[in-house]
């Protein structure tokens, strides 16, 4: 599809940040509610409020910004982004323009076959969110009453961060990789809730193509309208297609926002692009500049979370987990931090993520009840390793000591020891089991040695049963062969 081009993404991502109220209000921040509940005069840009800027907000930019490597500046400012928008009745937006409070840094990801890769910011900086409107009714709009726009200022105020990539990204792939490590990591930091469906991560993306080779970027668009990460990677797909074919075609990308239609798959001319001297930023007079002090960034620096990204190297490259394994540990925060407490207690990576991800995990399905919260400790899964490997149990019995381990039993070295549930690995006792059953099956090991050797599994089966699932499996295989030939 791109033979002889290359793409060239680059994505903006607006997230909503969890604070307990707004960015320069005492308003309460949270998600829906009876629309224009939360709000007062200064969210409502009425004349001579005064804004008054929220702390936590901008520790959360300076968290995220050092946890991506960014440079933290000794000062910064908010802007006045001027524009006519009925969702923002002040008509302007506080922003940030030449001093975010973050500049640089760079997005850590992978990809599904476990490639580390990295994407570069150009900056993060602070500002609000607008109000959101309602388009309802069915005519063109210039008849009174025909169709008609509702806005709700519940969201408008509410801390926004804006995470700008540089354009470094070549694929719909690596962009899904660069939002999946963001909204991991910022997930990771407690900073916010990232939930693409609530409107909490919102992202555009930036897309180009030029001819394989070239370093100079092309004609860029912008696509927006995306609600998921799926119909992100839908429509870069989708919009490097379309530029291909222009420009194969003889023409030229025209330089606009796009809108993704999601129903017919293709993205859609909404408006020329805006430059930024069309939106006269100008420093706020109301908010004085702020100053960060360098002790507070540094406190900051050292509570800073493992990241996700660094969790997955830890379970690739020092683990050998597979990635897969590893992206669907870490994905669960509680069940990842018990995973790393039965590795702790075992000393044994690839067998604690088989049980954790394996029997635990479908144990915590079939009962609604996370691992982490269940009454097997990690110490008892550790435990319950160290039979296996040790060959005391087999598979079979350490899944159903597993099963009751999550109803309470308790430990399973105990249980083993008070029903005598240990393998058994004599192989004169094994033997005996062995001969029994080739004695009761007479016409099954006629059959065998007419040639139908798939029967050699029921004949181990039985041997299985007989000594009621302790003897070791390797051993009956062994053992049922020898006799069988
Ligand atoms: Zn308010």
């Amino acid at each position: 599809m791109t033979a002889g081009y290359e793409a060239v993404i680059g994505i903006e991502c607006h997230v909503e940040l969890r604070t307990r109220t707004k960015m320069f209000c005492g308003c309460v921040n949270e998600f829906g509610g009876e629309p224009n509940t939360k709000i007062c005069p200064v969210c409502l840009g009425m004349p001579g409020a005064l804004p008054v800027p929220n702390a936590a907000a901008i520790e959360h930019i300076i968290t995220a910004g050092l946890a991506f490597g960014a440079e933290i500046p000794a000062f910064s400012k908010f802007d006045r982004k001027n524009y006519f928008y009925p969702d923002m009745p002040k008509d302007y937006q506080i922003s940030q323009y030449d001093m975010p409070l973050t500049r640089g840094g760079a997005v850590r990801y992978w990809l599904e076959d476990g490639t580390l890769k990295e994407c570069a910011l150009t900056r993060i900086h602070l500002e609000e969110d607008t109000g959101k409107s309602t388009h309802a009714g069915s005519g063109d709009g210039r008849i009174a009453g025909s169709s008609y726009s509702l806005v709700d200022f519940n969201r408008a105020g509410v801390p926004l961060m804006e995470c700008v990539s540089e354009p470094e990204l070549h694929n719909a792939q690596e962009a899904i990789g660069y939002l999946e490590s963001l909204r991991r990591t910022l997930l990771a930091l407690g900073v916010s809730d990232v939930k693409m469906e609530e409107g909490s991560l919102r992202c555009d993306a930036n897309v180009s193509i030029r001819p394989s080779g070239s370093s100079e970027l092309g004609t860029k668009t912008e696509i927006k309208n995306m609600n998921s990460f799926r119909s992100v990677e839908r429509a870069i797909e989708s919009e490097i297609a379309r530029q291909i074919e222009v420009v194969g075609g003889g023409g030229r990308v025209v330089q606009e926002t796009r809108g993704w239609d999601e129903v017919n798959g293709v993205t859609h001319p909404m408006r020329s692009k805006e430059e930024a001297h069309d939106y006269r930023y100008f420093p706020d007079p109301d908010l004085v500049p702020l100053e960060i002090a360098h002790e507070r960034v540094e406190l900051l620096r050292t509570e800073l979370p493992e990241l996700p990204w660094q969790r997955f190297e830890r379970y690739t490259a020092q683990y050998g987990l597979a990635p897969k394994q590893a992206t669907q540990l870490l994905d669960n925060l509680s069940l990842a931090t018990y995973y790393d407490r039965v590795v702790d207690a075992s000393g044994n990576a690839q067998q604690s993520s088989n049980f954790v991800l394996g029997e635990l995990s479908r144990l915590a399905n079939e009962t609604g009840v996370a691992v982490a919260e269940s009454s097997v400790s990690p110490e008892h899964v550790a435990e319950l390793i160290a039979l296996v490997e040790g060959k005391r149990i087999n598979s079979k019995i350490a899944k159903e000591l597993l099963a009751r381990m999550w109803s309470g039993a308790g430990s399973p070295a105990a249980i083993v020891e008070r029903e005598g549930l240990a393998q058994t690995t004599d192989p004169a006792a094994i033997e005996r089991f062995v001969d029994e059953v080739l004695a009761a099956n007479e016409k099954v090991v006629a059959d065998y040695k007419a040639g139908k050797t798939n029967v050699m599994g029921f004949l181990v089966g039985q041997v299985m049963k007989s000594s009621r699932g302790k003897a070791d499996p390797a051993i009956v295989n062994e053992l049922v062969r020898k006799k069988l030939t």
